[in-house]
């Protein structure tokens, strides 16, 4: 596609401004009212979907240039969470504003309109294969010593995908230990790729680089496909997104599952045994791969029709992403089952869920905004008096746990798998 292909979208905003909000029927209170990060934090219009759509409405008209300091900054400075996509689709099907946003992005890099930020991680990503400015050797440290299998020399049906910020950041390596772990002693046949596991390109892809998003993701898929792999299994919510919804329209036809959701399947068959209590209040953030964005991927192959000049049909109709059938339960109901926790609810969750400020390349090239954002989110989840933020994404948890360290704060961040082993 290109931006002229949202020619139509662009025209069909209303300037309602629903995007910048949670839904209004949702709305608890004032002081959590709002959807949007980015419109909140800069306070002007041109800073939400609704201004990008005017803005790329008039860069496909010629009236204002593409090569502007100013333009990039609005186009970047948005995380690329899809809470206004999700708000905007309570009353309008047909019309896709993160689609438009990301759109934005592949047409600013196409023309060489890249951030310097952004472009070290790139350049990174190009020759060590990982976001995280880290040697590619190193990529398998995470899991020395724990006896699983490596997927490059026996085959196995499952394979645990740690992504780059598990495999990297130390502090997080726990959390991916007790996942590779936990599936391991359940029985699951399961293997990594070790030191050949490379970037999902998830990021990438929400950053305007598709050429790059391409490779890493068509090499994975052949990979998979030469070892013999049934399921892909991941604790990153980034890369959750890239398996389920980006990379079956590659042709990849493999079981995606979030750790989350494995532990489910695993409680129920009984195959994971609760011990000791953990009496501890806990709040959960939906990360938006996994919630909003974390809808399955729907082939569509249609036209789109204007009946009488003014209304629009879909022949066969468009699978609609209203962010509704995301993956909101399966995290719930492991916390739910472990003796002790008690989960208390935040005002804006589910598909409504307020962003980490991890995504879409801002904590890398704006990285007061991508605090703020999360320093916002530990408010909310203080107030509902948990004592601990739990999730499920390695990208949420390294923004918090960096905002409560900025902020001094007591407020615990954990990940759901964590809770799991400890209770085990
Ligand atoms: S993008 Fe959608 S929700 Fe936002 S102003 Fe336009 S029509 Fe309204
Ligand atoms: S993707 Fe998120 S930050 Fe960007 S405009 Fe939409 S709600 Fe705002």
């Amino acid at each position: 596609m290109a931006l002229e292909d949202f020619r139509r979208d662009q025209e069909r905003c209303s300037e309602c401004n629903s995007c910048k909000w949670i839904p209004f029927d949702q709305i608890k209170s004032q002081r959590f009212a709002i959807g949007c990060p980015s419109i909140a934090y800069n306070n002007f219009t041109g800073y939400s979907a609704r201004g990008r759509f005017a803005i790329g409405l008039a860069l496909n008209e010629g009236r204002i240039d593409l090569y502007s300091d100013k333009l990039q900054e609005i186009v970047f400075k948005c995380l690329t969470c899809g809470n206004c996509d999700v708000a905007h689709k309570v009353c309008r099907y047909d019309v896709e504003p993160l689609d438009h946003i990301l759109e934005m992005r592949k047409t600013l890099t196409g023309a060489g309109q890249v951030l310097l930020e952004h472009m070290i991680y790139i350049d990174h990503l190009r020759k060590e294969d990982n976001m995280m400015l880290e040697p590619k050797a190193k990529r398998g440290d995470w899991a020395k010593g724990l006896d699983v299998k490596i997927a490059t020399d026996e085959p196995c049906e499952v394979i645990y995908h740690a992504g780059c910020r598990f495999s990297f950041d130390e502090e997080l390596w726990p959390s991916a230990r007790s996942a590779a772990t936990i599936l391991k002693n359940a029985g699951v046949d399961v293997g990594i790729m070790g030191k050949d596991e490379a970037c999902c390109g998830s990021r990438v892809h929400s950053m305007g680089f598709e050429g790059e998003y391409r490779k890493f993701a068509e090499n994975a898929i052949d990979a998979w496909k030469t070892q013999g792999v049934k399921t892909v299994v991941t604790s990153c919510s980034d890369c959750y997104y890239a398996f389920n919804r980006l990379y079956p329209r590659l042709g990849a036809h493999f079981e995606v599952l979030h750790t989350v959701q494995y532990l489910e399947r695993l409680i129920k068959e009984g195959k994971i045994k609760f011990g000791k209590s953990i009496p501890m209040k806990v709040t959960y953030h939906d990360p938006c791969h996994l919630g909003r964005q974390g809808e399955s991927y729907v082939p569509w192959d249609g036209v789109a029709k204007k009946i009488k000049g003014q209304i629009n049909l879909f022949n066969p109709p468009k699978p609609r992403y209203t962010g509704a059938r995301g993956v909101y339960d399966a995290p719930r109901n492991v916390l739910k089952s472990i003796p002790g926790i008690e989960l208390v609810e935040m005002e804006r969750i589910r598909e409504y869920a307020w962003c980490c400020g991890a995504g879409g390349g801002v904590r890398m090239a704006y990285p007061e905004f991508s605090g703020w954002t999360a320093a916002e989110r530990i408010e909310e989840a203080k107030s509902t008096g948990a004592e601990a933020i739990v999730t499920t994404c390695g990208h949420c948890e390294r923004n918090f746990l960096d905002a409560v360290e900025t902020a001094g704060e007591k407020m615990k961040v954990l990940d759901v798998v964590q809770l799991v082993e400890q209770t085990m």
